[in-house]
């Protein structure tokens, strides 16, 4: 029988009172593996009054001993990673090592976390007019609401709600519901870790829950990650309804190799950053920018390099694994054949392959389009999947023209060895994350993630210091003691002496 999955509330598995569910596959072999229940309006509206309950107490709590959970639950989580990730594969379809990566990544903003006492530190000016202290504070915001995409379900959820719980917030979390399994057992260990049940609630749902999360006037903040038409959408309801949000969208990532760079090199990074966990990663390449002469080196180097990429079910540990959900896999394939009606050349041609054993996964091959057009919709919309796409540009400055001009500004790289060309680039482009012979430059957990443009709406970025700022409010207290305390009322402005 399908399993059916359940929320977790207030310290317990509950049991979806909605009557609505959607389907979860193991992408893999495409087995309907289990049903999630989505949350209806009133169902938001206990998960929300429970983190509500245990907020005072966890507020209160010293920054050290959150601390401490936090320690804690990164232990369990290690403890337990290598059936993380094969949860995590069963439902997603990334091969066991990249999921394991994935969550490693999250258990890094949950090490930055530990530092909380020390995040948390205010500041202190003594004597700013004569026998006057001045001092400030961060103060949680109180419950707070995160919702996550398919593609990162352990890492993406911990970026947000390591630095909130630590923070000294209570945490709703609203996972994906294409693979909702372990962000669901992520807050049984967060309360196997020591933190009072509420402290993170996760529940499952779609537009419904999303929508409630947005309007309940007890939620403070709503962090979301996913596609960019959804990050615009919340961050307009949630900022309407008075909330901060941060919203982070979709992305077409860029990788500039100039004439000098190291073509194997190059092409080693290409392959990794663009086919990579099947390409479903916001930070994936999906535009090779070859500049100047690079082009044909470049093809000549990368295409035997795409047909021989090996795709298998995630326990194989191939070099990557099926596409999310059936429905995907057609979106993906259906840009591909967009792109050879569009005019661009398809040098590999991954699209229809079946696996062994396997014939009901959700599998493609690697895809190499060269010839790329920048008024083609394959170079202009995000694909999400295997599909790499080769664009020629003829100088450095057209190069970068094309990146800056491009409606999303997420991540981008440059290969090359002139220091010049590289420091103009990262210096001058208009992208969010930038990498000098890095492909991926996803900062790590004591910086802060976020693009530019339409790949991120709102101020602070995930995690790192703006994570820190996003989750607390400032206060500053001015004091004096008796003595200083001058007779008189005083009618015009203080200014301090
Ligand atoms: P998605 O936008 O479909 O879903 C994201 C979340 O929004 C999910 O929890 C989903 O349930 C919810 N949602 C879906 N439709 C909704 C609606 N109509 N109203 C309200 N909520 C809704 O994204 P996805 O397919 O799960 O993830 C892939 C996308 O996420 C890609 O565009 C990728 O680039 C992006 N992404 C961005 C980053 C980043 O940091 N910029 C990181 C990871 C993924």
């Amino acid at each position: 029988m399908t399993e059916q999955l359940k929320h977790y509330i207030g310290g317990q598995y509950v049991a979806g009172t909605s009557g609505r569910f959607s389907p979860v596959y193991n992408p893999s072999t495409g087995e309907h593996k289990a049903e999630v229940p989505l949350a209806s309006e009133s169902e938001i509206g206990d998960a929300v009054a429970d983190s509500l309950a245990a907020f005072p107490g966890w507020a209160s709590t010293s920054p050290i001993t959150r601390a401490r959970v936090m320690f804690k639950f990164k232990q369990l989580v290690e403890e337990n990673i290598e059936e993380l990730a094969a949860l995590l594969a069963s439902e997603h379809g990334k091969v066991h090592s990249d999921a394991k990566g994935s969550i490693i990544r999250g258990i890094e903003v949950v090490e930055f976390a530990c530092g909380i006492p020390h995040l948390l530190k205010g500041e202190y000016s003594d004597n700013v007019s004569t026998g006057v202290d001045m001092y400030s504070m961060r103060k949680p915001l109180g419950v707070v609401a995160g919702i996550t995409p398919f593609n990162f379900p352990a890492m993406v959820p911990m970026w947000m709600f390591a630095v909130a719980i630590a923070c000294g917030n209570c945490f709703v979390l609203k996972p994906s519901e294409k693979d909702p399994s372990l962000p669901i057992k992520l807050g049984e260990l967060m309360v196997a870790a020591g933190a009072p049940p509420g402290v993170l609630n996760v529940i499952n749902g779609d537009k419904v829950a999303v929508d409630a999360l947005l309007d309940d006037p007890r939620v403070k903040a709503v962090s979301f990650v996913g596609s960019t038409p959804i990050a615009k959408y919340v961050y307009a309801r949630g900022t309407a309804n008075g909330k901060r949000v941060q919203a982070m969208g979709g992305a077409k990532n860029h990788m500039l190799v100039m004439p000098d760079a190291d073509m194997d090199k190059a092409v080693d990074a290409l392959i990794g950053a663009g086919y990579g966990s099947a390409g479903e990663r916001c930070m994936a390449i999906s535009v090779a920018v070859a500049v100047g002469g690079a082009g044909d080196e470049l093809m000549e180097k990368l295409a035997p390099r795409v047909r021989a990429l090996k795709v298998g079910p995630s326990a194989a540990d191939a070099d990557m694994g099926p596409l999310v959900t059936a429905e995907h896999l057609a979106k993906v394939r259906g840009y591909v054949d967009l792109g050879i009606e569009e005019g661009a050349d398809l040098v590999v041609d991954g699209r229809d392959i079946s696996l062994q054993g396997y014939e009901n996964g959700y599998y493609m091959g690697g895809c190499l389009f060269d010839n790329v057009g920048t008024d083609m919709r394959i170079y202009k919309e995000e694909i999400f999947g295997p599909v790499l796409s080769v664009v020629r540009a003829p100088t450095f400055n057209e190069a970068i023209d094309m990146v800056d001009k491009h409606e999303f500004g997420n991540g981008t790289s440059i290969f090359t060895q002139n220091g010049d060309i590289a420091r103009a680039f990262s210096d001058n482009v208009e992208v969010g994350m930038v990498g000098v012979n890095v492909p991926i430059p996803v900062p790590l957990a004591f910086h802060s993630f976020g693009g530019w443009k339409a790949s991120a709406f709102g101020d602070h970025n995930q995690h790192g210091p703006e994570g820190v700022r996003f989750y607390t409010k400032v206060k500053t207290v001015t004091s004096r003691w008796p003595n200083s305390i001058k007779a008189g009322a005083e009618f015009s402005i203080p200014t301090f002496k």
